[in-house]
């Protein structure tokens, strides 16, 4: 008799659906045989500057290399990373994209008998990795659109091993200040993990945000997630890392992969961290394509969520499935955020100036086609 081998995968496994990924360029000019070089992917919330100088430089000659295995401690860009946040080396655990130590943190802290409590609306990861170890996912219902937090510290139960919170949250662009997420943190108890997902806290201004490494030795059960991946234009490496109490770093360093982030990301990434010239210029590309696209939304009368990211969701309405497709026929793509209970919704990364203006034609073109728009 035929095994069925799906029906032999562990439980939490079986009912798993893949992370659906933003469309890749070459993938839409395939299908619509269109030339690489007139689409433009506004759907990953990758860094539309390109990579920075600094990085791709030590990158090429990381390739020299390429025949030894990586640092499997990552020394140099955990000495990098410690000066510049002021926390000893042995705080740190580097992953293959922070997405790699969001898994590697519920597998050391979470299992069958546990719950994971995250917000309605979060980043997909959190009951992918949930759902992959087989615990029980706590979806607390959104508070317009972001966590709705003294309804997370309220879902904490006795099960509860971690609480994930995303500041600022993809895909909604929603924020907390300091004062939230530290009366938060005065509400969770100190055995619950409480992972703080910081992917996009370098667009972040205003004193009123917190940085959550200063956090750190006054809530011990904290772990602080960050990227390469967006303001610091990494994204094809996958390399990000944590920032907890060395106890914690000590069990996350038990489980990880020996050599989880290779020679060129691990070279990149720590030649990119003293290049503020990047870092700024992103932040300023991010800051004016913001308004360009809000103002756009505005002229068109379309409703957006108020993003702190580098990408905005926009409401276009229940045609939005099909206005999705019209933006990919004039070779934009962007992100439908159905699987996120948003059906409504598209999420659109800043681009350059000229991205978000041919993003904006399109969308007006493609809202009139549907009948929407005027
Ligand atoms: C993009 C993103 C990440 C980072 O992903 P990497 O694996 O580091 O590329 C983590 N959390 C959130 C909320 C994100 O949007």
């Amino acid at each position: 008799m035929a095994v069925d081998y799906q029906s032999l995968a562990v439980k939490g496994v079986q009912a798993l659906s893949p992370y659906q990924p933003g469309k890749p360029i070459e993938e839409l000019a395939r299908e619509l045989g269109l030339n690489p070089a007139e689409i433009i992917k506004l759907a990953s919330n990758e860094n539309p500057l390109g990579p920075s100088e600094t990085a791709l430089a030590a990158a090429r000659k990381a390739l020299e290399e390429l025949c030894l295995y990586p640092d499997g401690n990552g020394f140099d860009l955990k000495q990098a990373l410690a000066n510049r946040f002021g926390v000893a080396m042995n705080q740190i655990t580097l992953g293959n994209g922070s997405n790699d130590v969001l898994e590697v943190i519920t597998r050391c802290f979470a299992d069958t008998d546990s719950e994971v409590v995250f917000s309605q609306y979060a980043f997909a990861v959190y009951p992918l990795v949930t759902q992959a170890i087989g615990a029980k996912g706590v979806s607390v219902p959104a508070k317009d659109w972001g966590h709705d937090l003294d309804a997370m510290a309220a879902a904490v139960t006795e099960r509860t091993k971690l609480v994930f919170v995303a500041n600022p949250n993809n895909p909604t662009g929603t924020v907390h200040t300091a004062d939230a997420i530290q009366a938060f943190l005065d509400r969770i108890p100190e055995q619950v993990l409480v992972v703080l997902d910081e992917a996009y806290c370098e667009y972040l201004t205003g004193d009123e945000f917190p940085d959550g490494i200063q956090l750190l030795d006054r809530y011990p059960n904290l772990i602080v997630c960050r990227t390469f991946s967006k303001a610091w234009g990494l994204a094809a490496l996958r390399v990000g890392y944590s920032i907890s109490s060395a106890a914690i770093a000590d069990v996350l360093n038990r489980v990880r992969q020996p050599f989880n982030v290779d020679s060129i990301a691990l070279a990149a990434a720590t030649a990119v961290l003293g290049d503020e010239v990047y870092l700024n210029r992103s932040r300023e590309v991010n800051a004016a394509g913001l308004r360009q696209l809000a103002e756009g939304f505005d002229r068109m009368g379309l409703p957006y969520i108020p993003s702190a990211g580098n990408f905005i969701a926009v409401e276009v309405g229940e045609q939005a499935a099909g206005i999705y497709q019209s933006l990919l026929a004039h070779g934009v793509i962007v992100r439908p955020v159905a699987g996120y209970g948003m059906p409504g919704h598209l999420r659109v990364s800043v681009g350059l100036p000229e991205e978000n203006e041919r993003f904006l034609d399109a969308l007006a073109q493609s809202l009139v086609a549907a009948g929407q728009g005027g």
